[in-house]
């Protein structure tokens, strides 16, 4: 889309009757504000939404040295963004410029906003989303700052999750940045402290873990300790396809994610065959989507928040999450998908995150720009990322362990990958060992048919071989495959862990008013229109089971 386009969606001018229509939700007349009051400062985690009826309001990024200002709003138009609804903190600072009034609305009577009035909600739903983005692709904002190597495994996890959360950051790399010396300095910091997060001009925190990062910038919060209706394990397009459907017809959602949303899907950078997206989507767009559609309709998204097990009280599913909290829940489902199987080769667990690399998106490809880079796998998301690292990389050598690339790849992407110059298919070919002191510097190579064996210098390595299920939190009770991958319906009538008379739905697993869908699901199709598919159809499933109960 156009940047002026996006521009008029992201800042539209409300009218008379619609500012009044706001004004009925606030509850309560205009709030008159004086020139130079704040309204919100950046990091405020209250989230009250403000129209403004006159006067105005000056919205200004305090997280760079110095102040500046970003947009001055006037009558008719609002402050926010996605963070509204997500509970993230804000990331903009918002004064009155000159004497207000402004409507003063809040958390939750935005949400009845954006479910009761579908003009209302079309307008300031696609305004918070364009925002982002603007933000995002305008390349002015710093956010965060991380601060750390480029072969630090921490500097790698940090700012792989806040790239997956959608986080605004920008990076300073030790190793690369000219700068970085002066702003160590400026925060009081030497290297050996690194990696560290910033906020303007303090240091937030030291190597935090991703939980300690999240509640720090204010992603993740306490759970409510409650009954849900419908409790969820993972958010990829599953998880969120369920919290969608579950949420919006009246069940009380948690979903719990070990990472950020869209799982498997967040790391693509184009899906082309997903419905309604004939140019494709990136899989984070897509998530950040669902996640925003999913807190609309009330569903709890907590993340980072991995499940350590699963035990039963009566009918209740009880999840033992890390850090000792329980969370209850009437329904649950199994959302948790596949991950990618390590290599398994020598030297590639001591240089995970320093070289060896489960994913390509923009964070990793940042890291090798203009170098030769090699990929592993033969399926579709090998051939996605090939194809994307191709337009940064100086030449992508991909590997495969069979002979013929289009036997395991959509044809599409498997000719795309061929009328690629810098792209080498090198069949029947598999990773020896993986060199490196701290970093990969060289992948030894052999092919399986010549028995040659070949060194390619490199600093990057892709791996997307097999996915193997996310069960290992399961018990006994809930029956898997021969793979570990979840079985539900008709395949466990005759199951002994069976005990109802009736026969179980068709995602229900061995244990009653659990349900499975996507990857984790034996036999299930591995796809992002499948899984989607099979979150929304489990809360039908659920809905029945709550009947039972
Ligand atoms: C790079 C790549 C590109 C792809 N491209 C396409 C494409 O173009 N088209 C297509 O149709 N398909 C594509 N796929 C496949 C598609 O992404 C998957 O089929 C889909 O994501 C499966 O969705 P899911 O929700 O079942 O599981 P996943 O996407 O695997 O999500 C599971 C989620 O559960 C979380 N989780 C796991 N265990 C726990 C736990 N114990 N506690 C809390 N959370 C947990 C994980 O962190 C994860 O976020 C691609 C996959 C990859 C990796």
């Amino acid at each position: 889309m156009a940047v002026h386009d996006l521009n008029a969606i992201a800042f539209p001018v409300l009218s008379e009757a619609q500012i009044a229509q706001l004004g009925r939700y606030a509850g309560a007349p205009p709030k008159k504000v004086r020139a130079g009051e704040t309204l919100f400062r950046c990091g405020d985690r209250d989230s009250k939404f403000f129209v403004i009826k006159s006067g105005e309001v000056e919205i200004v990024d305090e997280t760079d040295d110095k102040p500046k200002t970003v947009r001055v709003e006037g009558p008719g138009e609002f402050t926010g963004d996605v963070g509204h609804l997500t509970g993230n903190p804000k990331v903009v600072s918002a004064t009155a410029r000159t004497d207000c009034e402004v409507y003063e609305i809040s958390e939750e009577a935005l949400r009845e906003i954006l479910n009761q009035d579908p003009q209302l909600s079309d307008i300031i739903l696609q305004a918070f989303i364009a925002r982002r983005q603007l933000m995002r692709e305008s390349g002015e904002f710093t956010g965060l700052r991380v601060i750390g190597s480029r072969y630090s495994r921490d500097t790698f996890r940090i700012r792989d999750f806040l790239a997956k959360n959608r986080v605004l950051f920008t990076w300073l790399d030790l190793e690369g940045d000219p700068a970085v010396s002066q702003v160590l300095q400026q925060f009081g910091v030497t290297e050996a402290d690194t990696p560290i997060v910033a906020c303007a001009h303090r240091v937030l925190l030291r190597n935090p873990s991703n939980r300690e990062l999240a509640e720090a910038i204010g992603i993740r919060r306490p759970l409510e300790q409650a009954v849900y209706d419908l409790a969820i394990v993972g958010s990829g397009p599953a998880g969120l396809a369920a919290a969608v459907y579950g949420a919006s017809e009246g069940l009380s959602t948690v979903v719990l994610e070990r990472t950020a949303p869209g799982g498997q899907a967040g790391s693509s950078m184009r899906i082309e065959n997903y419905l309604g997206f004939p140019t494709g989507i990136t899989g984070s767009e897509l998530a950040d989507r669902a996640v925003l559609q999913a807190d609309k309709f009330g569903a709890r998204v907590s993340i980072p928040t991995l499940v350590m097990n699963l035990t039963f009280d009566k009918a209740y599913s009880v999840l033992g999450l890390e850090g000792g909290e329980t969370v209850v829940a009437k329904c649950l489902l199994i959302a948790s998908g596949a991950e990618y199987r390590r290599l398994g080769v020598e030297g590639c667990d001591q240089l995970e995150g320093r070289g060896v690399y489960y994913a390509a998106t923009p964070n990793e490809a940042q890291m090798c720009r203009g170098s030769d880079v090699v990929l592993v796998g033969g399926g579709n998301s090998a051939g996605q990322a090939a194809v994307y690292l191709s337009q940064n990389a100086r030449k992508v050598f991909l590997l495969i362990r069979g002979d013929d690339l289009c036997k395991s790849m959509s044809s599409y992407l498997a000719h795309r990958i061929m009328n690629t110059p810098n792209i080498e298919i090198l069949r029947c070919t598999t990773v020896e060992r993986m060199l490196g002191d701290g970093h990969l510097s060289a992948v030894e190579i052999v092919n399986k048919l010549t028995g040659e064996k070949r060194t390619l210098q490199t600093a990057a390595l892709f791996s997307f071989i097999g996915a193997a299920p996310r069960t290992d939190w399961l018990p006994q009770e809930i029956e898997k495959d021969e793979k570990h991958f979840v079985r539900t319906g008709i395949s466990l009538a005759e199951s002994p862990r069976w005990t109802l008379k009736r026969q179980p739905f068709l995602l229900e697993t061995s244990r009653p008013g659990v349900f499975a869908a996507g990857d984790v699901r034996s036999g299930s199709v591995k796809r992002v229109a499948s899984a989607v598919g099979e979150g929304a159809m489990s809360v039908q499933f659920a809905h029945e089971f709550l009947k039972e109960m």
